[in-house]
């Protein structure tokens, strides 16, 4: 593909004319700077809001509003079983049965209640193999769960480190450590996109490898889902939480989901927290005495459901079934490389192919939209320069090896990104260095 494009606003604009999904941009507020769209590379951070959200949310509040608590049991959109609206679209999204998933609570909440069940450690097997720099909320949650069954994190939880002069995680090393690892390996814990790289990682190999040592696989996907085509039931994956305010567009802080394998959702002897919303629905409300989970991922529930923030989710993931994962991801994979051409296409005309160097793996793995451009000089600089020019992106300060300046993050989103902005971004970019 990439020997076809052409750094120029025609080229950029018969792009768009094809793009089957251009219409979708449309649906989205696009933050605005001096009159004109933002470049707005930053839906691995915070996505756009739907036009659709406001009359969503409205809905419910009007209902409740109008009925008060008779709203619970209000036809279709009652809010007693309100998570039914979104469970097929997500499903969809991760590649899960319905069965197994739930929308709910927030991500780190949702790692810690997985954790309660999949991670229960002995003496012989408590060890956890994570990433070396992972999301701090993450590595806490790890550590904390370590301590609270009594064992040093030290101990427990072997970090893997990238490589010898990369940033990146080779996939060998993970397979190999698990395996190093063995019987004493009780669970293994990733991002499966890396959050600062953009490395996306064969989260089926890493399932299997655990599986094989008699480990359980979990996955942190907050970069991961409505970025990736996943296939979560068909990877036999164990467990995973995500959060719905990234590429997901649910809104800043919104309610979060989990995936629960049907092998683990159906078996009612697996330790869990519970509350009333894990209990089976049919007996919900006669509050029996015996808890009784739903043999799904929703006994994972504790609470009612946020209606709210379920409202803002749902009038997103409409835009997900209509534009569909399939889609998303093959024009995901021509915007970036576009980008990614554009970008050095700008350094090869100034002579400075050096000053940034991709961190992302992108064309090894061509998927995930994120690229993470590391600069050898005046990163923050040119990070400023483009800001004020109206770019919105996501700007990290030098590593802890404090190699280069610092990294800009961009993430041209398929679903409201055009290939007019990544010509945009090249131009600006030309302009800053
Ligand atoms: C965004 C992100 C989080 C945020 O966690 P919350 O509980 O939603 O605040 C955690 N982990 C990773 C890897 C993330 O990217």
């Amino acid at each position: 593909m990439s020997s076809s494009f052409e750094n120029s606003i025609l080229f950029a604009n018969k792009m768009d004319q094809q793009d089957p999904l251009n219409s979708f941009r449309n649906k989205f507020f696009i933050p605005q700077h001096e009159g004109h769209d933002c470049i707005y590379f930053c839906g691995n951070s915070l996505g756009l809001q739907p036009k659709n959200t406001a009359v969503y949310v409205n809905e419910e509040l009007q209902d409740w509003a109008r009925l008060g608590v008779e709203g619970h049991f209000k036809p279709t959109t009652g809010w007693f079983g309100y998570h039914e609206l979104v469970r097929e679209s997500i499903a969809n999204v991760v590649g899960a049965l319905p069965l197994e998933v739930a929308v709910m609570n927030h991500l780190t909440v949702n790692l810690h209640l997985l954790l309660v069940s999949f991670y229960r450690p002995t003496k012989d097997r408590f060890k956890i193999i994570c990433e070396a720099g992972a999301f701090p909320s993450d590595r806490y949650a790890l550590q904390s769960q370590a301590r609270f069954h009594g064992f040093d994190p030290n101990d427990a939880i072997i970090e893997l480190e990238p490589s010898k002069g990369s940033d990146l995680i080779a996939p060998e090393d993970i397979l190999n450590a698990i395996e190093d690892c063995g019987d004493e390996l009780a669970l293994v814990m990733f991002g499966g996109v890396h959050y600062f790289t953009g490395q996306v990682l064969d989260m089926k190999a890493i399932t299997d490898a655990a599986h094989e040592v008699g480990a359980y696989a979990g996955f942190d996907l907050a970069h991961a889902v409505g970025n990736l085509k996943l296939e979560l039931h068909n990877w036999n994956v164990d467990f995973a939480a995500w959060c719905s305010y990234k590429y997901l567009n649910g809104g800043p802080g919104t309610v979060g989901g989990i995936f629960v394998n049907e092998r683990h959702a159906k078996n009612p002897y697996l330790p869990r927290f519970a509350g009333w919303w894990g209990n089976d629905p049919e007996t919900r409300f006669k509050m029996p005495h015996q808890f009784t989970p739903v043999l799904s991922a929703d006994s994972w529930q504790l609470s009612n459901a946020p209606i709210l923030e379920m409202a803002a989710l749902r009038a997103s993931l409409e835009l997900f079934a209509d534009a569909t994962m399939d889609k998303l991801t093959a024009k995901s994979l021509d915007l970036t490389s576009y980008l990614l051409f554009v970008i050095r296409d700008v350094l090869k005309y100034k002579g400075k192919e050096n000053l940034i160097s991709i961190v992302t793996p992108f064309e090894a793995q061509l998927k995930g939209c994120q690229l993470s451009l590391q600069f050898a000089t005046d990163g923050k600089q040119i990070f400023d320069s483009i800001t004020k020019s109206g770019v919105i992106s996501d700007w990290r300060e030098p590593d802890q090896q404090g190699r280069g300046s610092g990294v800009i993050r961009v993430a041209p989103v398929p679903l409201y990104n055009s290939f007019k902005d990544a010509y945009r971004f090249g131009q600006l970019l030309n302009e800053a260095i």
